[in-house]
């Protein structure tokens, strides 16, 4: 057993008696979270629990579950219609490029939020033993240039394991890049090993798609972790949820962008939360989502403002989300305000106006070969 597995095993909490013990019986009410903790797989690690300075706090609201996940109102198991875009197991091929491999079915800690919470904890629903069928159907399919390795947390495989996986990868010409979706730097930052930055940099270009909520993750040794990563060469971007009581607000999230910008992570992604059964207490109305980014655009570096999207419930896919800045569109020109509502009018050329949609082609429609034209779904969109 590795360093790393051996903290997590004996430094986490994943018992009620265990958080009770932490942080005093008289704090929390242990009989109120006791049907939480009977129903729903829970595990919070050292660096976790450190981070948490009181019951309720941005932290403790993450990882500690609630009753609440017991209600149901417009929550969906499968929110984002994964198993219904799945041609074998552990992948979902949505996009016309790239697919999602599912290689891991635990994580370090377990966020109350997760979208794949039907799956997340259970090795039956991940199996680690059809990866074939997997690399098999990317193998088969051609227009697959970027291949999304998560679970769970790929980072909770060993090396061997996961080194496998990307020679397995490496071997398909027209894989271009992988990405690792991980929260292994918020949850356990040890586990970026000098052994596995060794190791990695012999199958680039890899990414890593992060996961940080609040400016508090990033503490000192998770700072280290990136800087290993970014040394090994790795593409750093990061993905934040939307949370309500975590940072529903524009001076928590600049705090948070600021802070991954100065560990050389760029602001990616900022999701309103899904609809996922369970999860429904975190989510914020898409208003507060707009504000957000209204109070950073402008007011902080342009790569700090990370693309606000929905994924679409049901399986559409992301699409972005930006607050109202253009005013009207004529032949002649274009109003807009500024960051500061400052209108401004920009002058459209003195070209003949040809019919907008005339010009709209796909991209994959003009620069791919016929063989890769057709998307595995007709009907699905291609946003992302
Ligand atoms: S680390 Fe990711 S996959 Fe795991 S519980 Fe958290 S959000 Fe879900």
């Amino acid at each position: 057993m590795s360093d790393w597995q051996a903290r997590l095993r004996t430094g986490s909490i994943d018992s009620l008696e265990a958080l009770a013990a932490k942080f005093g019986e008289g704090e929390i009410d242990v009989e109120a979270l006791r049907p939480a903790f009977d129903n729903f797989q829970v595990r919070l690690t050292p660096e976790v629990i450190d981070l948490i300075e009181a019951p309720g706090d941005p932290i403790w609201n993450q990882y500690v579950p609630t009753v609440q996940e017991l209600v149901i109102e417009d929550g969906m198991i499968d929110s984002l219609g994964e198993d219904e875009d799945s041609p074998v197991p552990n992948i979902t091929h949505r996009y016309p490029d790239r697919v999602l491999f599912l290689v891991s079915p635990v994580c370090a800690s377990y966020c109350r939020f997760c979208t794949r919470r039907r799956k997340v904890g259970d090795p039956d629903k991940i199996p680690l033993n059809q990866y074939d069928s997997a690399f098999a159907y990317i193998r088969a399919h051609p227009e697959v240039r970027d291949v999304v390795l998560s679970g769970g947390d790929p980072m909770m495989l060993s090396d061997r394991r996961l080194e496998y996986i990307f020679q397995r990868l490496r071997e398909i010409p027209h894989v271009e890049i992988i990405r690792i979706g991980s929260r292994i730097t918020a949850h356990l930052p040890e586990r970026v090993t000098p052994e596995f930055c060794e190791m990695v940099q012999k199958y680039h270009p890899i990414f890593m798609n992060t996961h940080f909520n609040h400016a508090s993750e990033l503490t000192p040794a998770t700072v280290a972790a990136l800087d290993r990563l970014s040394k090994a060469g790795l593409s750093l971007g990061n993905h934040t949820v939307l949370l309500k009581g975590v940072n529903d607000d524009a001076v928590v999230m600049k705090e948070l962008v600021h802070a991954l910008l100065k560990a050389r992570v760029r602001p990616y992604y900022l999701y309103m939360a899904d609809q996922v059964a369970g999860a429904e207490h975190f989510r914020t109305r898409v208003e507060k989502g707009l504000e957000i980014i209204r109070q950073l655009r402008g007011w902080t570096s342009g790569m700090g403002v990370p693309h606000f999207v929905i994924d679409s419930p049901g399986g559409g896919g992301k699409v972005p989300l930006l607050p109202e800045y253009v005013e009207s569109i004529s032949e002649h020109e274009v109003v807009f305000r500024n960051y500061e509502g400052k209108r401004y009018t920009y002058k459209q050329p003195r070209q003949p106006i040809t019919s907008p949609e005339a010009d709209v082609v796909p991209i994959s429609a003009r620069n791919e070969s016929p063989a890769r034209k057709a998307p595995r779904r007709a009907t699905r969109k291609s946003a992302g």
